[in-house]
């Protein structure tokens, strides 16, 4: 998809000198052109300040690749009565920002009043550091994300046109803060907005009917890097993802929300704030996101078949017979044949009595626990299972002790000292950020040996090992079963929904008992039917088990070959790189590079064991694994340097 800019600026003549009137920009779609053009022209002809007569407007096709993605800064309102205690609060906010110096800095306002820029200020040192100082800088080329989208209108939205020059402003490198005074009479509101304050909007910083204002931009940073900082302003394409259209009246006083803003801001400062990443395309080997193809190694989409003509088919039929929602909770009018049949299948699968089916893994984990986990039990827990089976021992009013990751011996030392008790073992059969195997012949000696009760969650098994991708027991060809097997639909079987699989007992117990299973409305017919033609495909193809099995080898050996040590016999493959903040900027160099890969920080693991997870799919191709492996290996060498 091509974007352009649209630039607009109008003036008219008065007594012989040129007078600006009024001035836009816009990034827009080819198609949105000639009607913003138009709106564009409407405002500049038909101005309150006058009828123009000189319209400009240039338009430039941009490369998708030159654009930049950020997010709004959030927004606060701080209601002020005076001037003056609009002016203190930007002085508290600067000291916030280590400046000690916020009077001078006021003071320096005066110079930009008749200047059309912004001033570039040394924070520290008060110099002016923008070539031409009377005019000043012009930060430009950006727009909201989704303006373009909706309706163009003549009117212009001077809210949303600062939040998204200040958002950009303050991604510039060095830049500390902008502090922005309008200059018209009639708008005595201004703002300043810091990557660690956000947008405060103070609503009296002058008296009504002056117009002075002006805006300063302060640098903070080494010499040689004040060009990049202009060149970022002046010539950096971007757009501002997720800008509200008006503004909430929220106030900075301290209130309830003032810990979650904190909260907020701690995690951006230890690089642990995260985002998502849209991609505009169904989920295949390759994905659409902000507008570029990508190879895409970071989906659990581990047989490719999200995009299988016959699991698309059959969603298609079970919604024109079915409709679509369900309509109840399994217990009241939620019950389709569509459940009935699928838990058969999961049973069958998995050669177990039963199976009951969950809304999504992490309820089903989190059912489980909590109705099996009865208060006098102990649940000993691996210390990397899933959020969901950690969630669970939480709800649940069993004690839960966590031993060392696939230690066996830490496990049966922990548990000899609680012996006799009542209780279980439970483990990820696949860790879902190690990409290891659980030593489950181990973990069912052990609770054999002690009469415990053992769960394994095949999140990341299922499809994926043992010769037909029945996970692990198939993998480690056991005779015996744990008595839970829980596993998701989400991953392999590219659809959505968890499941419990043991015996009668078990499940009769979850229906009555489970409260996720019990007071949530069941999965819609589209999920089920999808799910279900996803496991007859593993069924009867388990060759795309083998298809994963080499994928994963290939990426292994030629990552290896290239000097980053990786190994796997899952289809995750970690990279552990350690700092959050070198973990993140790899990320994104490699999704500059036309590959995503999620890099994964705490809480997720721990502090300081950042990595890069690459899950590999059935549907890739080798020689582009091998490709992306050696681009991977060259970008992670650079930073780690
Ligand atoms: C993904 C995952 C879950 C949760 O499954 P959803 O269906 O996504 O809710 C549970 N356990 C593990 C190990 C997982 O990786």
């Amino acid at each position: 998809m091509s974007l352009y800019s649209l630039k607009m600026r109008a003036s008219k003549n008065t007594d012989g000198q040129s007078e600006h009137i009024s001035g836009a920009e816009k990034i827009l779609q080819e198609k949105e052109l000639s009607a913003n053009m138009e709106a564009l022209l409407m405002r500049a002809l038909h101005h309150a300040k006058g009828e123009a007569d000189f319209v400009n407007m240039k338009i430039e096709a941009l490369q998708p690749d030159e654009l930049e993605y950020i997010e709004a800064l959030p927004v606060s309102t701080i209601p002020v009565e005076t001037a003056a205690e609009g002016r203190q609060i930007i002085l508290n906010y600067l000291k916030k920002l280590g400046l000690e110096n916020g009077k001078e800095i006021m003071l320096k306002f005066r110079e930009t009043y008749p200047m059309r820029g912004a001033m570039l200020l040394d924070a520290t040192s008060l110099e002016r550091l923008e070539p031409d100082t009377n005019r000043g800088l012009r930060a430009t080329y950006m727009d909201a994300e989704h303006a373009a989208g909706s309706n163009p209108s003549n009117c212009k939205n001077h809210f949303q046109e600062a939040l998204v020059l200040a958002s950009k402003v303050v991604h510039a490198p060095h830049i500390l803060a902008e502090i922005c005074i309008s200059d018209d009479p009639d708008y005595v509101t201004g703002y300043i907005a810091a990557k660690d304050i956000g947008y405060v909007r103070i609503t009296k910083l002058k008296e009504p009917g002056s117009g002075d204002g002006g805006r300063i931009f302060l640098y903070r940073g080494p010499k040689d890097r004040i060009s990049a900082c202009i060149h970022y302003l002046e010539q950096q394409h971007v757009l501002v993802q997720h800008v509200p259209t008006s503004i909430k009246m929220q106030t900075n006083v301290p209130d309830s929300w003032s810990i979650i803003r904190e909260q907020l801001a701690v995690k951006k400062r230890e690089h642990l704030y995260r985002k998502m990443t849209e991609l505009s395309s169904a989920q295949a080997d390759h994905v659409i996101c902000q507008g570029r193809d990508h190879l895409l190694l970071a989906s659990n989409n581990y047989l490719g078949l999200i995009e299988h003509p016959k699991v698309k088919q059959a969603a298609k039929a079970a919604i024109d017979r079915y409709g679509c929602g369900s309509g109840g909770s399994r217990l009241t009018t939620g019950t389709l044949p569509l459940h009935r049949r699928l838990e058969m299948k999961l049973a069958d699968f998995h050669q177990t009595e039963a199976a009951l089916l969950f809304n999504t893994g992490y309820m089903a984990n989190v059912g489980i626990l909590s109705a099996l986990g009865q208060k006098g039990m102990i649940i000993f827990s691996d210390e990397l299972n899933h959020a969901s089976i950690i969630d669970g021992c939480r709800l649940s009013r069993a004690k839960t002790v966590i031993y060392r990751h696939n230690d066996m011996e830490d496990l049966q030392k922990k548990i000899a000292a609680c012996a006799p008790c009542q209780g279980m073992i439970v483990s990820d059969a696949v860790f879902s950020m190690e990409g290891d195997i659980a030593n489950l012949p181990v973990i069912l000696e052990i609770s054999r040996k002690y009469h415990l009760l053992t769960m394994v969650d095949e999140a990341h098994s299922l499809g994926v090992i043992g010769q037909s991708g029945h996970g692990i027991c198939e993998y480690f060809r056991l005779q015996e079963k744990p008595d839970i097997l829980m596993g998701t639909l989400s991953k392999s079987l590219a659809s959505e929904g968890g499941y419990a699989c043991g015996s009668q007992l078990l499940i009769e117990y979850l229906q009555n008992a489970a409260r996720s299973f019990i007071f949530s409305t069941s999965q819609s017919p589209a999920v089920l039917a999808s799910a279900e033609m996803a496991l007859e495909i593993l069924r009867e193809s388990p060759e795309l088990v083998g298809r994963l099995q080499k994928n994963r080898q290939v990426f292994c050996e030629a990552l290896s070959s290239a000097g980053i040590a990786a190994s796997s016999r899952t289809a995750i493959i970690p990279v552990v790189i350690g700092d959050e903040q070198t973990a993140v900027e790899i990320g994104k160099k490699l999704a500059s590079n036309g590959i995503l890969v999620s890099a994964i920080r705490y809480p997720t693991v721990p502090k300081g064991t950042a990595r890069l997870r690459i899950a590999i799919s059935a549907a890739h191709k080798p020689d582009e694994l091998i490709r992306a492996a050696k681009t991977m290996a060259k970008i992670i060498k650079q930073r780690q340097r």
